[in-house]
């Protein structure tokens, strides 16, 4: 998103606008595209120069620096990709279908390397045997093969597959083995002798140009044996052993050369809390940097928060008053408050960004809000309408679309102060968009933003507190590292008297039994949504659409009720007009893309149909089901699924995890380990440093173990 280059709250006095331009360029605050590789092992002897290692001339040097390996270090730090452990290796017959397995074999047939031919090219075919039966190997189009002669010996895994009866693995990875692995000449006949081999990434390059893993294993001895007692750790030992872990040096040779399966993960993750440990310091610098910046101090409000709690007829849960005073006591800080609120949906952020956004002004500071829909800045700005009026105060709305006089007259009013509050969608984030004494920021729903707008926003409202919230809760692990920098709220806790939402798979063929209990719904004076992942029908496709299920119902199952359809193509006027009579009442059923995703609360919608569920991601079907159980009626959340061979079982997982629980974060963990760190960010984290050996999910325990040596107590 360009346009967010220059941002709302870009207005600052010259003095911070060097400020702004300073912090640009600090090297704490990397430039998103060169993201910190973080050291893992620090020290003189760590950054020799490959080229000090025996048997690394000038050619062979270059070839390692084109791969990334400049230093001891670079090279240590390439672990082997897996091991072949010769006591688990499994003959080919007795290897088990459907699984990752890892054989040893002998070229039988190494077969023809297919000719180019126009339109459709026969799969690469070798065959290849081990004492107790054969295996074929294909290769189709793009595969990457070497031309293999008969009696190559093979370390090969992959997926095994039967195809014509016969067994099968496609696209293997392997790697050449010889007989006599001479690295350590004693080693003998591999075929004959124990012990677990390290075999690195078969990084194609390496392996063409001559670097095979028994030549990259003979490096790392020869590495090993160079640092051997000069490496300095950065993690007290005595913390490695407190979690039976062994010393970094220890580790790094188990790692290489492991005398057992958990020797080496015991040494990969001590090398993760290492590298661990240097990420929460690189997070706590820039914290420190950020607390060393001027901003307002705010006083705790006196009146305005107290009539607005006054008001509300329910009491505020144990966690949002907890998170309003912490969000308080940021705003009298004398450096800008960046903190990150985290909630199930439902839990009742805005409420607390309310409490936020009244300190402000009644301290005489502006406050924006923005959201990431239309649909959800429209619902916000009435929300707060609603709460704010009785106090004779009025917000701002201010979104795309919007006609030129009016626009005019809202940017006056923010710039001359004359607008306390304004909610916004990224129509906030244009450049002509300026206040004259911002205070405050509230992003709603951030994960729905971008990254770089995330990035954009934490880093360009330096001088301005700024408070964060999202739905998708995010496990700690992924908090403590991806946000180590900024201070974070949880809630908790849902408002009291809220029932589970009864989630449950359904297949298409009860179709007829699922509208039929939708309609129940419906005379029991219930609400409810049919969601669907497209707008339209389309050639290229076979999902059901919105249009064509709101066609088919209005005249079919659900032609009694009154039916609403809402999508994203549609005029803001009509998705306004089509929300607020959903909200009234006037209509029984909303059909819907997933543009009710966020925000959208109806208390009396108690039922939600989600075709095409194996579609939607797990944070976005938790979202989507969120919609209902807002009030005290049970709910209901069906998944219909229209699963094709193609796709792989993970749909199969999420929809079970959703119908499992309830619980955001049991999910948001789930999701982490089905997607990993990257995926379910949406995009690699700009400016997250990023991580070599440490695996977010898998070394969870050890982040907390980092974070407590390299800050000292807890936040
Ligand atoms: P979210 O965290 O998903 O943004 P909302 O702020 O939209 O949640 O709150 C969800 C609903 O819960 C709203 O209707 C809100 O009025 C209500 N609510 C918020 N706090 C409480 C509370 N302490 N007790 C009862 N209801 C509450
Ligand atoms: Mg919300």
């Amino acid at each position: 998103m360009r346009e967010c280059s220059c941002l709302i709250w870009y207005i600052p006095p010259p003095s911070n606008r060097a400020a702004v331009a300073r912090a640009a360029k600090s090297d704490l605050e990397p430039d998103p595209e060169a993201p910190v590789r973080l050291p893992v092992l620090t020290g003189e002897i760590a950054a020799q120069r490959i080229e000090g290692v025996s048997g690394v001339g000038a050619q062979r040097g270059k070839v390692l620096r084109e791969a990334g390996i400049e230093t001891l270090a670079d090279l240590l730090l390439r672990l082997p990709r897996r091991y072949l452990d010769r006591s688990h290796i499994v003959p080919i017959e007795a290897a088990p279908i459907g699984e990752e397995v890892t054989l040893l074999v002998r070229v039988l047939r190494p077969g023809q390397a297919p000719r180019f031919r126009r339109g459709r090219q026969p799969p690469r075919e070798v065959v290849v045997e081990d004492e107790s039966g054969t295996l074929r190997c294909v290769w189709f189009r793009g595969g990457h093969y070497h031309n293999f002669e008969a009696g190559d010996l093979l370390a090969l895994s992959g997926r095994l597959e039967t195809y014509k009866n016969q067994r099968q693995v496609s696209h293997p990875e392997y790697e050449f083995i010889t007989t006599t692995d001479d690295d350590s000449g004693a080693r003998g006949d591999l075929l004959h002798t124990g012990g677990i081999i390290p075999l690195y990434a078969s990084s194609a390059d390496l392996q063409e140009r001559g670097l095979r893993s028994r030549g990259f294993r003979r490096l790392v001895r020869a590495a090993l044996s160079l640092v051997e007692g000069g490496i300095a750790a950065a993690v007290d030992e005595s913390i490695a052993a407190g979690q039976d872990l062994p010393s970094l040096e220890a580790a790094l040779k188990d790692v290489h050369f492991p005398p057992s399966r958990d020797r080496a993960e015991d040494g990969r993750r001590r090398l993760a809390l290492e590298e661990l440990h240097h990420l929460q310091r690189e997070m706590d610098r820039r914290r420190q940097r950020r607390l060393s910046q001027a901003g307002a101090s705010i006083a705790p409000s006196k009146q305005l928060v107290p009539r607005l709690i006054e008001r509300l007829d329910f009491e505020l849960t144990a966690a949002q008053t907890r998170v309003v005073e912490q969000i308080s006591s940021d705003l009298q800080q004398s450096h800008p408050m960046r903190r990150l609120l985290h909630g199930d949906v439902g839990s009742g952020k805005t409420l607390v960004a309310l409490c936020a956004a009244l300190q402000a002004i009644e301290a005489g500071y502006q406050v924006a809000v923005m959201a990431p829909t239309e649909i959800l800045a429209d619902q916000h700005f009435q929300t707060w309408q609603s709460l704010l009026s009785p106090m004779g105060l009025s917000p701002a709305l201010l979104k795309g679309g919007q006609r030129a006089a009016v626009r005019r007259e809202l940017l006056t009013g923010m710039q001359t102060g004359a607008l306390c509050l304004v909610v916004g969608t990224h129509a906030l984030l244009q450049e002509d968009v300026g206040f004259s004494r911002l205070g405050l920021v509230i992003v709603d729903e951030q994960h729905r933003f971008g990254v770089e707008q995330r990035e954009q926003l934490i880093r360009k409202s330096d001088a301005v507190h700024t408070l964060v919230m999202t739905a998708t809760p995010i496990p700690r692990s992924l908090a403590l590292s991806m946000y180590g920098d900024l201070e974070v709220s949880v809630l908790d806790e849902l408002p009291p008297g809220r029932l589970p939402v009864r989630t449950a798979l359904r297949s298409p063929d009860r179709r007829d039994r699922i509208l039929a209990f939708v309609a129940e719904q419906i005379s029991e004076g219930r609400q409810g949504y049919l969601v669907y992942p497209t707008i339209e029908e389309s050639q290229a496709s076979d999902l059901l659409s919105a249009e064509a299920a709101f066609e088919e119902l209005s005249s079919g199952a659900l032609a009694r009720y009154r039916l609403g359809l809402l999508h994203g193509r549609l005029s803001t006027e009509e998705k306004r007009s089509v929300m607020s009579r959903f909200a009234a009442g006037e209509l029984d059923v909303l059909v819907a893309t997933t543009v009710i995703e966020v925000g959208v609360d109806v208390a009396n919608a108690t039922v939600m149909v989600i075709e095409h569920a194996e579609r939607f991601g797990l944070a976005q079907l938790h979202q989507l089901r969120g919609r209902v159980g807002r009030g005290a009626e049970a709910a209901y959340c069906i998944l219909v699924a229209y699963p094709t061979d193609t796709e792989g079982q993970l749909w199969r997982e999420r929809l079970d995890a959703l119908c499992a629980t309830d619980d955001g974060f049991e999910l948001a963990r789930t999701d982490l380990r089905l997607r990993g760190p990257g995926e379910f960010l949406g995009t690699r984290q700009a400016g997250l440093p990023e991580l070599q050996i440490a695996d977010l999910v898998r070394d969870e325990d050890l982040l907390e173990v980092a974070r407590a040596a390299a800050v000292g107590s807890d936040r």
